[in-house]
């Protein structure tokens, strides 16, 4: 099933890219976003452009849409295990969130970079 995993393509297309994930890993939309960049994406901070990587906890500009041998039910724990670990989430949210996440990578082609804009995700071309 497609997923999203950190990637280091098409980095520096943007002056402010930035990737500090495990290449490869699992990411998600970052939830929260900061009073820096609440309404600039290239604000100071970065978290209004970044995805958040659900093992290493840092952070990326860009994901790829990714075919992994994920199971759906796969793909929910390893979100639903990894937002518990952050505390930075309420466990009554997490459902939803990893539902959100499962649909966000499957309105795109494997092997699209995509890029997080205050919450709207593109493609890059
Ligand atoms: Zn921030």
């Amino acid at each position: 099933m497609k997923l999203l995993t950190a990637t280091s393509r098409t980095q520096g297309d943007r002056d402010n890219d930035f990737t500090f994930c495990v290449e490869g890993e699992l990411v998600m939309v970052s939830g929260f976003v900061c009073e820096a960049d609440r309404l600039d994406p290239d604000g100071g901070c970065g978290c209004g452009r970044a995805f958040a990587g659900l093992n290493s906890g840092k952070a990326t500009t860009t994901a790829l849409v990714s075919d992994l041998n994920f199971t759906p039910e796969d793909a929910a724990e390893a979100v639903r295990s990894a937002l518990l670990r952050s505390k930075m989430f309420d466990a009554d949210d997490i459902p939803g969130i990893t539902e959100e996440l499962l649909e966000l990578a499957d309105g795109y082609p494997v092997g699209t970079v995509v890029e997080h804009r205050l919450g709207e995700i593109r493609a890059r071309v």
